[in-house]
């Protein structure tokens, strides 16, 4: 049987697959199984970093591999240490929890500032506001926390205790937090899966206002839009903002399940022993890879970012069959004016590869990847897009 006939046959059908099996890649170039070149815009959904069979973090993973690949977290390791007091000298926090997703990450987080508020304010004070349109993951906690009917209705009762703000009414904010016990804010500096749209500058400013007036903790869900991709090392950096609990994943492990919870000085002493744990958590492996992808998000790499960003902007910008661009950095998506997967499906059919966010188009490039492939890709995308 063909890989298409054993996945058809026997993977559990909760994905609509796009018609191509991916065998192998190079940066920013990645072949199918008969051999057709694509530029990748996707990168696995904000994952692979620094493109397809990078070296450099292949080697740092590789070298980990052959010493020790996991010991699980009743022994201590260099790479999870390392990696955590990185992440907390680049962001000012003070303490990481690693699981291996972003669901994972987000779901730390809620236990969080729920055993926060338990303590700081009262039981009753354990309500969470997210946003309408968000996504934070695919467990039933986090399906809960996800501001979107439709990944609610079939999955009922989800976890209790989630409010939705509007991002287009900040007024509504300070009303849901007025009203209720609340233990926290839970946000997405750009929304990824809801459309790629960047939070608007006046719910920013009051939602800074409403946390500080009713003691909440502001958490950034940077799954997506962390580790680089916004062209600041996380989103929220953008934002002026300082919250106290930081998400990520996807682009942390360059390619490799990791999530990471971290943890700023007003609840870096909310976990105690038992209080949460993953057995997966921190292999070193996965730590390797991920240190070599933090270490290289440098100044220049950043400066890449928002220089590709800008030559994509300018490029979509205006052209035909193109009736915005929204985002941040090298996340990206394209209201197009033919429905978004006949768009899709033609950059493919001309070896491009990009994804869908709602009714968009959505472009995440590795953020290195070369100048001359990405306007080859934006010059597809362009094609794509006209009528
Ligand atoms: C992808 C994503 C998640 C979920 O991450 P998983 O690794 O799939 O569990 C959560 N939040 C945001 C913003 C995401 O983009």
């Amino acid at each position: 049987m063909t890989t298409k006939e054993l996945d058809r046959a026997y993977v559990a059908p909760t994905y609509a697959r796009f018609p191509v099996e991916l065998v192998r890649g190079q940066g920013s170039l990645v072949w199918d199984e008969n051999g057709k070149e694509y530029i990748d815009l996707g990168t696995g959904i904000a994952v692979n970093t620094f493109g397809l069979a990078d070296e450099s973090w292949a080697a740092a993973v590789t070298a980990q591999l052959h010493a020790l690949q996991h010991a699980s977290n009743l022994y201590y390791t260099a790479p999870g240490a390392q990696l955590a007091a990185a992440l907390c000298e680049r962001t000012g926090m003070k303490k990481v929890f690693f699981g291996n997703s972003g669901a994972e990450a987000n779901e730390c987080a809620i236990k969080v500032a729920r055993k926060w508020a338990q303590e700081a304010k009262g039981p009753e004070f354990y309500r969470i506001i997210t946003l309408k349109n968000s996504f934070h993951g695919r467990t039933i906690t986090t399906l809960a926390a996800t501001g979107q009917d439709v990944f609610h209705e079939k999955f009922t009762p989800l976890t209790p205790g989630f409010l939705y703000a509007d991002p287009a009414d900040p007024a509504g904010l300070r009303a849901l937090a007025a009203e209720n016990k609340c233990a926290a804010i839970l946000f997405e500096a750009v929304q990824g899966e809801g459309g790629v749209l960047p939070l608007p500058a006046d719910f920013v400013e009051e939602m800074k206002a409403v946390a500080a007036e009713f003691d909440l903790l502001l958490m950034a869900d940077e799954v997506q839009v962390g580790n680089g991709r916004s062209g600041a090392l996380f989103g929220y950096m953008n934002l002026g903002l300082r919250p106290d609990v930081v998400t990520t994943a996807k682009g942390l492990g360059g390619g490799l399940p990791i999530g990471a919870c971290l943890l700023g000085a007003r609840v870096e002493h909310v976990l105690g022993p038992g209080d949460h744990g993953s057995t997966f958590g921190a292999n070193p492996a996965v730590c390797a890879g991920a240190l070599n992808v933090l270490g290289r998000l440098t100044d220049d790499v950043l400066a890449g970012v928002r220089e590709r960003s800008d030559r994509i902007v300018k490029a979509l910008s205006g052209a035909p069959g193109v009736k915005a661009v929204t985002g941040m950095g090298l996340m990206l998506g394209v209201e197009t004016e033919k429905p978004a997967a006949d768009v899709v499906a033609a950059c493919r059919e001309n070896g491009v590869l990009v994804l869908t966010a709602k009714t968009k188009v959505r472009l995440l490039p590795a953020l290195n990847i070369p100048l001359d492939l990405l306007d080859r890709a934006v010059s597809v995308l362009r094609d794509a897009c006209a009528n």
